[in-house]
């Protein structure tokens, strides 16, 4: 199912692109968590990384790094965020996949993220376990 982003792929509706290539599109997200927030998208469409070829992604990611260098050489921020929100649970709101590149200006600026968790007595190694065998 297509999304607003396929509607600014197609320049149905309009947004400030400040990149594009053959395969992805950057342009700045309409509510900034710092000004100059920059999301990238592939041209083809696909919902998040669980459904994303690895080549697209790798691509996302490099012009993630351009868009992160022209952000301190030109707006004046130090740092950037890279983020992905992949699934309800995490926050996706937008089901066509993007990475945020967010400026940060100053040190110590909340970012709200959950409280962190403990594991139990064995669990860390359990979960490592999970984790090892379903990658291998
Ligand atoms: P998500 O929560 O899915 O990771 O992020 C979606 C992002 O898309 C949000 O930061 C939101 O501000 C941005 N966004 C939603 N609709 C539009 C739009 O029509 N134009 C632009 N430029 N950004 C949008």
């Amino acid at each position: 199912m297509s999304t607003i982003f396929k509607k600014i792929i197609d320049r149905e509706i309009p947004a400030s692109i400040v990149y594009e290539d053959d395969v992805v599109l950057a342009f700045l997200d309409i509510y900034p968590i710092r000004k100059g927030h920059t999301l990238i998208i592939p041209k083809k469409e696909s919902v998040n990384i669980f459904d994303t070829d690895a080549d697209t992604l790798a691509h996302m990611m490099i012009v993630a790094q351009k868009i992160a260098v022209g952000i301190t050489q030109s707006l004046g921020a130090p740092a950037v965020n890279i983020h992905m929100n992949n699934g309800t649970e995490a926050g996706q709101d937008v089901f066509h996949i993007h990475l945020h590149v967010i400026p940060r200006y100053e040190r110590g600026e909340a970012f709200v993220v959950p409280k962190h968790e403990s594991y139990d007595e064995g669990e860390e190694r359990e979960c490592a376990e999970k984790l090892k065998t379903a990658i291998a």
